[in-house]
């Protein structure tokens, strides 16, 4: 098949040709990326592949994240009616987006102001009134909202973060891509036990770009 037969142009088309035939199947997750207008998020230049299974440079050296990636980290995640969910890494907003059509609440954290700006601006557009967006190091989450029933990260961390693992709440999950920066690295699920033991789980291999901060990443170091 030719590579541009198998495009996708709607959401419909990306659910069908490139979510559910690569195992997402979680209701909820294929009804929000189903509603969430991806090419509002991207910029106008690619604006015609907006649902293309591609991740898309965004400002500032930074990208939105490829659908399937997103799909697969919230079906990952299971998030539920009545959860609260903070995300780490808003970037263009999209993910913070899906999320809010499924979950109760969404509290997302960006360390570039202008992307945190951007997004607030969007959300506030399309009436997204259960997303709050802090500009700050997400690898420290966000303390004055914690518990969290879920945490996903949508930037690659060198460890697991533990002031992540300590902001959720018993049974929760941390969803997080590990390892190399600009390398391999692995989504890995992270859960919270009722006797708040943590045990993880490596899923499969990603590339995100990285996540810097305290818990992350050095700012200016290639380590
Ligand atoms: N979820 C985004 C979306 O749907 O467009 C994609 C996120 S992009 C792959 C990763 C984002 O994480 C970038 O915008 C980057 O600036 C941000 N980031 C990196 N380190 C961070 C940190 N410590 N705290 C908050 N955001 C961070």
């Amino acid at each position: 098949m030719l590579w541009s037969q198998n495009q996708a142009y709607t959401p419909e088309e990306m659910i069908k040709k490139h979510l559910k035939p690569r195992g997402i199947k979680n209701k909820l997750v294929l009804k929000a990326m189903r509603q969430v207008p991806r090419h509002v998020f991207v910029p106008e230049k690619f604006k015609a592949i907006a649902y293309y299974d591609r991740a898309l440079p965004i400002d500032k050296g930074q990208t939105i994240s490829q659908p399937y990636i997103v799909a697969l980290m919230i079906q990952t995640l299971n998030p539920k009616k009545s959860h609260r969910i903070l995300e780490i890494g808003t970037g263009s907003g999209y993910a913070a987006a899906v999320l809010s059509h499924i979950a109760r609440q969404v509290y997302t954290v960006e360390r570039i102001e202008q992307l945190a700006n951007r997004a607030r601006e969007l959300f506030n557009k399309l009436d997204y009134s259960n997303i709050e967006v802090k500009v700050d190091d997400g690898s420290l989450g966000w303390s004055e909202k914690a518990p969290f029933d879920g945490i996903i990260v949508s930037a690659g961390a060198p460890a697991i973060p533990e002031t992540l693992t300590e902001q959720l709440k018993e049974g929760g999950r941390l969803v997080i891509p590990v390892g190399k920066r600009g390398g391999l690295q692995y989504l890995t699920v992270v859960t919270r036990d009722k006797n708040g033991e943590i045990n993880q789980q490596e899923l499969e291999p990603v590339r995100f770009v990285p996540l810097i901060g305290q818990e992350g990443f050095k700012e200016n170091n290639q380590e």
